[in-house]
């Protein structure tokens, strides 16, 4: 599996595993624990959740996969801009943590921007590392001009930013990306095959085909072959993940890369950040 670092030289799998709407069925549950476990068997051990999914069930589901391997993953959780008080921020983690049967969190991020000022949600971030709760911090959902506010709000620390990308979703390209990595953190790219549409794109099948490849497989080797991006695939059947891992073998020729931006243009402006 390839990997990608945080700005504090952690390495983590270019592929993770997203659990968006995992854990909301039982009669999937275990079908999600396996394809979870699955994914971490391949290498793909970054694991996205958020308190939000499902209220709480996605977190739950992943703390039954993960039951036993806790050291084998890197755990990444977010808290809803209205629990990202200085205290609302701990109560929530203390909520997560319990969720997903752990004593502490790899990432925790803030799911968007929301009313609480930045400064106090930091110094909460800041607080839950000094207590051994969380290893490190970062957003979701941020523009380039909440990356400025947040700077100025004191938020150097910041680990990374998720937001949404996948070839039909390339704004970012334009500004977020270049700058998170002339600032050495990850993006970290959500919906990386827009929610399973750009896996019935004609044209993507077709030149997926040409190369070997599935159109997801293509779409995540775009996504994670430019640099600074880690890609968080949700798949909830264990064949799915076996067939996204193998997109981290993928090298891309520039050929390959023209015909997709004939496809999917990159930006030629900039343009406000698309939120799912
Ligand atoms: P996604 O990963 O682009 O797409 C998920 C869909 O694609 C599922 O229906 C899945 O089906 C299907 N799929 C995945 N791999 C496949 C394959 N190889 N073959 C066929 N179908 C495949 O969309 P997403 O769930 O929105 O985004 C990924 C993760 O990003 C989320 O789960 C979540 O962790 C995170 N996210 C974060 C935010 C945010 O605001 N920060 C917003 C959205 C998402 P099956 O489940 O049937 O396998």
């Amino acid at each position: 599996m390839r990997s990608i670092q945080f700005p504090d030289g952690t390495s983590v799998p270019s592929l993770g595993l997203g659990t968006w709407y995992i854990g909301d069925s039982h009669a999937r549950r275990d079908a999600e624990i396996a394809a979870l476990r699955r994914g971490i068997d391949l290498g793909m051990s970054l694991i996205d959740s958020a308190e939000m999914y499902g209220n709480g069930a996605s977190e739950k589901l992943v703390g039954a996969a993960i039951e036993g391997r806790r050291d084998e993953v890197f755990l990444v959780s977010k808290v809803y801009p209205h629990n990202a008080s200085r205290d609302g921020v701990a109560a929530a983690c203390e909520r997560s943590l319990q969720r997903l049967g752990t004593d502490r969190l790899d990432l925790y991020l803030l799911h968007w921007r929301g009313g609480v000022p930045l400064d106090e949600t930091i110094d909460g971030f800041e607080r839950l590392i000094a207590a051994g709760k969380i290893n490190r911090w970062g957003v979701s959902n941020f523009d380039s001009y909440d990356m400025e506010d947040l700077a100025a709000a004191g938020g150097a620390a910041v680990a990374t930013n998720q937001v949404l990308y996948n070839l039909s979703t390339r704004g970012i390209e334009w500004d977020l990306l270049p700058e998170a990595r002339e600032d050495g953190i990850p993006i970290m790219a959500y919906s990386p095959v827009d929610q399973a549409r750009l896996l019935v794109e004609s044209e993507l099948i077709a030149l997926a085909r040409e190369i070997g490849a599935s159109a997801a497989q293509l779409a995540l080797a775009w996504a994670i072959d430019c640099g600074g991006v880690i890609a968080i695939p949700k798949a909830g059947r264990a064949e799915h993940v076996e067939e996204n891992a193998k997109a981290a073998e993928i090298v891309l020729t520039d050929e390959i890369r023209a015909r997709l931006d004939a496809i999917f243009p990159p930006p030629d402006g900039p343009t406000p950040l698309e939120i799912l």
